[in-house]
């Protein structure tokens, strides 16, 4: 049994309006780009992706993206959506994929089993292990939960991320190959989580990426309510799943909230991109923070911020929408110091040509936080930028210091929370960095 308020009509429910328009959408993208469902189930008919010469490597070593540049011929005509086995140049066999002619992502891979077939019962099993290995570590009777339950690649479901806030489920799908297999995971979650309602929120650009023409809405059940509850570490947060950024909630920082707290006791706390306030009441609540000063751009967020202030009779924090690099300038003119620093800005780069201008602006950022700090203040400074490594946070870091004159004490490094896991096989999802310095 699981513990997730279930209301037993709801899930099942035949379609209401919003459902069939999502509904519709999947399948007009399907229309557009019909499957070849069976071309596995007879022998030898498998399309083949052909790579070129000495790019086999990387797959072999299990890595899930073949880029189109990778690729020497395509056999067969698979169309969009299709399963393909890789082959190296060589016509080895390495693995077995999906297939997207509109992606630059041409072929996402998800078994290195020749035997394994692509079908309902792989899918379904997969997302069934992925939702097994975390519904081990939750509580079931909490019916305020808020967790990731599948995450991509890390769950050897490249595109496919599923987020569990109480009894309703978020989905977001990034890749066209996937999302032609929702109703399989669809079985699996209503059979597993029970939610009240699952709703689909989509990523811009995915149109352009994938070719795939989705909007967000509702897929099943009943709509989320505006705010919905969620508990973390014991603090109680309103999202909004529909609006919001992500899926409602920055799951992935959960951890590192509470790490934070240990740090705080008596601490005048400045919290910049604090979005609807997570860092910011686990430092007033759990950490006993004398203040906290909230700051983010989105005022929808601030907004957030100050009803879950309030919603957990925190009196000590306040929250400004306002620009963080005005802020600073503003507090440096003010003369104001604090305890500790929380620096989370949002992802600086997408792609590897933007890196020197994000390193420059994690710089500034890190250098004019340092300048607000005590002596022996704290800082937590994030990068959620997968192209930013660990050795250039750290480098970063360095120069800062030099510069300030300071000494910067990495005292714990960090990841995202572990119902955001990485895979070795794809270290590209080691997107979240998060250093907890003391800065001397
Ligand atoms: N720390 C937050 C998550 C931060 S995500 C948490 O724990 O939930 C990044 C945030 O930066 C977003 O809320 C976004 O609104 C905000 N943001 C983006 N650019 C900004 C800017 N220039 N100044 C202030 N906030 C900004």
């Amino acid at each position: 049994m699981n513990s997730i308020t279930h209301n037993p009509n709801s899930a099942d429910q035949p379609n209401n309006p919003e459902q069939s328009d999502i509904k519709n959408q999947i399948d007009s993208t399907v229309e557009k780009s019909p499957v070849v469902q069976n071309s596995e189930d007879e022998p030898g008919n498998t399309p083949q992706i052909v790579l070129k010469p000495k790019r086999a490597l990387p797959f072999f070593g299990r890595h899930p993206w073949v880029f189109a540049g990778a690729i020497a011929h395509v056999e067969r005509s698979p169309q969009p959506g299709d399963v393909v086995d890789l082959l190296s140049n060589k016509k080895e066999f390495i693995a077995k994929g999906l297939f997207n002619p509109n992606s630059n992502i041409r072929v996402r891979l998800y078994s290195w089993n020749q035997e394994e077939k692509l079908e309902n019962v792989f899918w379904q099993e997969k997302i069934e292990k992925a939702i097994q290995s975390r519904l081990l570590s939750i509580d079931k009777n909490d019916k305020q939960i808020a967790r990731r339950l599948v995450s991509s690649e890390a769950d050897g479901l490249s595109g496919l991320t599923v987020d569990m806030y109480g009894k309703f489920v978020l989905i977001q799908l990034t890749s066209l190959a996937i999302s032609k297999r929702l109703d399989d995971f669809l079985v699996v979650i209503k059979k597993m989580i029970k939610p009240e309602g699952i709703w689909l929120r989509t990523e811009k650009g995915i149109k352009d990426q994938e070719g795939l023409e989705l909007s967000d809405g509702l897929i099943s059940g009943n709509e989320p309510e505006t705010p919905l509850f969620i508990t973390e570490n014991g603090i109680q947060f309103g999202i909004d799943v529909k609006q919001g950024q992500k899926t409602g909630f920055y799951l992935d920082q959960r951890t590192n909230r509470e790490a934070i707290s240990k740090y705080v006791k008596n601490h005048d706390v400045l919290d910049l991109f604090c979005y609807t306030g997570g860092f910011s009441l686990a430092c007033a609540k759990l950490g006993n923070a004398k203040s906290v000063t909230g700051i983010d751009s989105s005022e929808n967020a601030i907004q957030m911020a100050k009803s879950n202030a309030l919603l957990n009779g925190v009196t000590t924090a306040k929250f400004k929408a306002n620009e963080v690099f005005k802020e600073l300038e503003q507090l440096k003119e003010e003369n104001k110091k604090f305890d500790t620093i929380i620096l989370d800005p949002p992802k600086m780069t997408r792609h590897r040509a933007g890196l020197n201008k994000a390193m420059k602006g994690y710089y500034k950022l890190n250098e004019m936080a340092v300048d607000l700090l005590k002596p022996h203040g704290i800082l937590l400074t994030c990068s959620c930028s997968g192209l930013v490594s660990v050795e250039k946070m750290q480098e970063m870091l360095s120069s800062v210091a030099a510069n300030t004159n300071r000494n910067i004490q990495i005292l714990e490094q960090r990841n995202a929370a572990p119902d955001h896991p990485v895979s070795v096989h794809c270290l590209e999802n080691q997107y979240l960095k998060c250093f907890i310095c003391r800065v001397v």
